[in-house]
């Protein structure tokens, strides 16, 4: 059999493009992952998404898994190991099962790097945090640690200092990988503290963070207090399965037309590199009949709206191709 659209990804993203496809009768397949549900699985309050003033992230994917279902999507909750999308009908496949498709919707998102402590997996929702612009709001006058060096750092303790009352910005080494100018921006930012040459080694506290244990070169263990802890030291999307397939960026995002454009308007690549890319279908990837969605492409705004609208653009994309 083969369906008429499939989608790799059961967060946000994926599920708000099942949920439109379904509505048009496109019975689509949505592959969730194991276990589904994606990113909002590791956080508790989201107090950010139009309609909820505050809904428990779980809660909200639940919601929406439902109303995918009620339309017609079928999920299953499993792991696309790998893809063939050198001739039509698209291939797809399960440890067990192959599946044909049409075409292919991928939302395959996107993981926060963290620091690897059993302490930070424990409070993870409880004062730890990879996300400012979604739980800043929680450490209003309060005092919070960022971890790391590169831009997302910057980023973090910038969007945090809005909130809380005091940032500590905590780094390893001695020098920033960041761009200087968002450097520059940090260092005049009286509410941030820098403290450079130092590990978070762990998380103190039983139900909320407490303090974190820091540790220099020369082996001095220090407590700081603080109530909230945000790593910001990357994410990496989960695009494995699909880095043979399709066009992907230097940090592994894919390329869609829109990216593709903006890599061109910002002196990344030459017109002649952007050819492939069709540009009726913003949301296409190199691969025509091909759709990407959400965080696996998106590494600006990351949000679980911003990754629902693209969701949406890239269903809409994939029912005008397949009209045509
Ligand atoms: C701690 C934390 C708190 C956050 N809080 C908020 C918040 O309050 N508000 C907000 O708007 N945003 C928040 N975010 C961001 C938000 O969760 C993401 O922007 C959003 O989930 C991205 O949606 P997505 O569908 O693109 O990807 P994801 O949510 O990452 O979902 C990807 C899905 O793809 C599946 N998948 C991956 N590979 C495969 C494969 N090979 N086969 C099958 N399935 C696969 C995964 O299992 C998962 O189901 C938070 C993020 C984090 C980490």
């Amino acid at each position: 059999m083969v369906n008429k659209i499939a989608i790799i990804g059961g967060g946000p993203a994926g599920l708000s493009a099942a949920i439109y496809n379904a509505r048009a009768s496109l019975e689509p397949i949505l592959f969730a992952g194991s276990p589904p549900g994606g990113q909002l699985m590791l956080t508790s309050e989201v107090e950010n998404f139009p309609g909820f003033t505050s809904i428990l992230g779980a809660d909200l994917i639940e919601k929406m898994r439902s109303q995918a279902k009620e339309f017609g999507t079928i999920i299953y909750d499993d792991n696309i190991v790998s893809v063939d999308f050198s001739k039509r009908p698209f291939t797809l496949s399960t440890s067990k099962t192959q599946y044909k498709s049409e075409a292919v919707i991928i939302t395959a998102g996107a993981k926060a790097l963290w620091l690897d402590l059993e302490s930070e997996q424990r409070l993870r929702g409880r004062g730890v945090s990879a996300c400012a612009t979604c739980d800043g709001f929680f450490f209003r006058d309060k005092i919070v640690a960022v971890v790391g060096g590169g831009d997302t750092a910057m980023e973090e303790t910038q969007t945090l200092t809005k909130f809380a009352k005091k940032v500590y910005l905590i780094h390893r080494r001695d020098t920033f990988r960041a761009s200087k100018i968002m450097e520059q921006r940090i260092r005049k930012n009286s509410k941030v503290t820098l403290i450079l040459n130092n590990e978070v080694t762990d998380v103190l506290g039983e139900q909320k963070v407490k303090a974190i244990q820091l540790k220099n070169p020369y082996e001095k263990s220090n407590t700081l207090a603080v109530d909230g802890l945000f790593v910001a030291i990357g994410h990496k999307p989960d695009t494995e399965v699909v880095s043979k397939a399709l066009e992907l960026d230097e940090k592994g995002y894919i390329i869609t037309t829109q990216q593709a454009a903006v890599r061109l308007i910002s002196g990344k690549v030459k017109m002649a590199d952007v050819k492939k890319y069709n540009s009726k279908y913003q949301t296409m990837t190199s691969v025509a009949g091909v759709f990407a969605a959400g965080d696996c492409v998106d590494h600006i705004y990351r949000q679980a709206s911003t990754a629902a609208g693209m969701g949406v653009a890239a269903s809409l994309d994939a029912e005008k191709w397949l009209e045509e």
